[in-house]
């Protein structure tokens, strides 16, 4: 007896020792309860191996991804979610497949290229072989018309010598770096994670230069009988970055771009070339491409799933969860972003399984198209929540209480950017403080963007993106052909799923909805005493302006269609501010600025105007 009460005794002091401040017993019950349920039938290794091996690449309206979208649904089925179906998302969105290439050179002497064509460019006419130009930059072009007939250019300057390179393959946030984070109080401040999708801001600077009215470069090119176009990678070691042909909507069906057969190869191939051209030697490529095209309607549907709320009232209300199912096509998509739907999918198993009743409704969301300037989570957006053009409220806008969102590679949760949102801060804090002595728990007042919970964001619903361990995700994987399942760390994803799993439970379970941030209105603005114009467009849908004064964010700034092109006018404080337009959901310098003008911020944005208020 002795012995047993011992026992009892020790189980109930370590219990309560694992109690963290601000968390209840109930709570570390409940994670508890989480943890055990993480532990046994973790779905994540087989979503890994379901995405990325199986299914491959899921490229926006493609086959893989509706095989994807059809599997997803039949696990949150087997989950035991009481409703798991399909939404659509298509506005003529089409899918394009590789189906079969190869790049050689074979003068001077033979090299196999290491090469990927880049997303919708079509097929050349069988396999050619041709000689070799450089352009090392567009303006170059007019003196070359009527000169590249049978041609296949090289395009770019930004290929690199990489022999002094020290860059760190992978890694993670340090300890000092998420304090930091944690105490600063500006948002626009980057201190971790990411603005850009690019791996170096010159990419980004080149590249903004090259898209400068890509369709009519395209045009020329085919009027000029061009057969083929070769642009550097802008990653070391062979690793080929491979996306979209410059942001051209060519998934746009109505549009109906179809640029000339285009690849990416290595930046060390490339510099070859170009050296043998420095030399005096032309170069000739033997290629060939083989592309399709399809439009499936079918195929363009965002995956949604409930657990419905267990509390009468409180069951309006949602806690919404979400990851991007789509991805780019040169690599399985297994970091960017199978491994953040794997995450989010075990954290619905895990609270169906630990048997945890949440009092709100939870819903997940598997996101299409996100590659494609976030088609699928736009219409989601502006079916249920707002109108992203005009502002106006729909049926969801009052009960979603947050959007939580996963989309930064494999590297586990360290904590949650909280979009400048200070009232939402210290909730956090005591959410995540159960994660704070593993070095997970960070909340910083940081801005996260260009992923899906922006749209959210912008219409002022709490909308976060966590902080992740950046392991290889920017050195080796994002949008690259070594975008595979050796790079996902499944550890790291189990972590997550936890911690993604005990937060939504908090926010479920709470009082009141999270308090939304003081009001960003996405009405534009024609009363304040600084104005933006820029001429034309007149066939644009939307413009907005993106800048240091508005967090970057791409929908918070939108301007009024006026006489002769697009205004707004904003009262902002004294200071110096960069910024720049989007078009229709492309990045674009103002056209007013000449081009030698155009400012980098240092944060990885390019391409930009000063503009200073006195
Ligand atoms: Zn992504």
């Amino acid at each position: 007896m002795q012995t047993m009460k011992y026992i009892f005794f020790y189980t109930f002091l370590t219990a309560f020792s694992s109690v963290t401040f601000g968390q209840s017993l109930t709570d570390s019950i409940a994670l508890e309860k989480i943890k055990t349920t993480s532990n046994s039938n973790s779905s994540i290794s087989q979503a890994i191996r379901q995405l990325a091996d199986i299914n491959g690449p899921r490229l926006l309206g493609t086959l893989n991804y509706y095989n994807s979208a059809n599997w997803a649904k039949q696990e949150l089925k087997r989950f035991g979610t009481d409703t798991a179906y399909f939404e659509s998302f298509d506005k003529q969105y089409r899918g394009w497949t590789v189906k079969s290439f190869n790049m050689e050179m074979t003068k001077p002497n033979f090299m196999h290229i290491i090469a990927y064509p880049l997303a919708y460019t079509k097929s050349t006419k069988g396999t050619i072989v041709a000689p070799v130009t450089f352009l090392a930059n567009n303006d170059s072009l007019k003196y070359l018309k009527g000169k590249l007939k049978g041609k296949i250019l090289l395009l770019g300057q930004d290929f690199y010598s990489f022999n002094t390179s020290h860059q760190i393959l992978s890694d993670r946030v340090s300890k000092e770096l998420l304090q930091q984070a944690a105490e600063n109080p500006d948002p626009n401040d980057l201190m971790i994670g990411y603005h850009s999708r690019r791996s170096t801001n010159e990419a980004i600077a080149s590249q903004e230069q090259r898209r400068v009215d890509f369709k009519s470069f395209f045009q020329f090119c085919e009027q000029e009988g061009v057969v083929a176009l070769i642009e550097p990678s802008d990653y070391p070691y062979g690793i080929l970055h491979t996306d979209g042909n410059h942001n051209v909507p060519s998934y746009n069906k109505q549009k109906n771009i179809t640029p000339i057969a285009s690849f990416v190869i290595a930046n060390e191939h490339f510099g070859r070339l170009v050296r043998l051209i420095a030399s005096g030697i032309t170069p000739t490529i033997k290629l060939n491409l083989e592309t399709t095209f399809n439009y499936n309607p079918e195929y363009n549907i965002n995956v949604v799933a409930d657990i419905k709320g267990t509390d009468k009232e409180l069951s309006e209300q949602q806690v919404i969860i979400g990851a991007h199912l789509d991805s780019w096509h040169g690599g399985t998509g297994a970091v960017d972003n199978a491994a953040g739907c794997a995450v989010m999918l075990e954290a619905i198993r895990i609270l169906k399984a630990s048997g945890l009743r949440p009092k709100r409704t939870i819903k997940i969301c598997l996101w299409g198209g996100e590659e494609q300037v976030f088609a699928g989570s736009r219409a989601y957006v502006n079916n249920h929540v707002g109108n992203l053009d005009n502002g106006n409220k729909k049926k969801d806008f009052q009960n979603i209480s947050a959007y939580f969102n996963l989309d930064n590679g494999t590297g586990k949760i360290r904590g949650i950017y909280t979009q400048g949102n200070s009232k939402v801060k210290p909730i956090f804090e005591e959410y995540f403080s159960p994660f704070k002595a593993s070095g997970n728990g960070t909340v910083t007042l940081q801005n996260a963007n260009q992923t899906d919970h922006e749209l959210f964001d912008a219409l002022n619903i709490p909308a976060f993106q966590f902080i992740q361990d950046p392991l290889n995700y920017i050195s080796v994987v994002h949008h690259t052909t070594m975008d595979v399942a050796e790079y996902v760390n499944e550890n790291d994803l189990k972590e997550s799923a936890i911690i993604v799993a005990y937060l939504i439970y908090k926010v479920a379970n709470q009082e009141t909805l999270l308090p939304r941030r003081d009001f960003i209105s996405v009405l534009p603005n024609l009363a304040g005493s600084t104005t933006f114009f820029i001429e034309g467009f007149e066939n644009a849908k939307s413009v907005s302006l993106v800048s240091d004064f508005n967090n970057w964010n791409m929908f918070g700034t939108p301007l009024a269609k006026v006489k002769g092109g697009w205004s707004c006018k904003l009262d902002l404080s004294k200071g110096k501010y960069l910024y720049k337009y989007i078009i229709d959901g492309d990045w674009t310098a103002d056209p007013k600025t000449p081009k030698e003008k155009l400012l980098k911020d240092g944060k990885g944005h390019a391409g930009l105007t000063e503009v200073v208020v006195k």
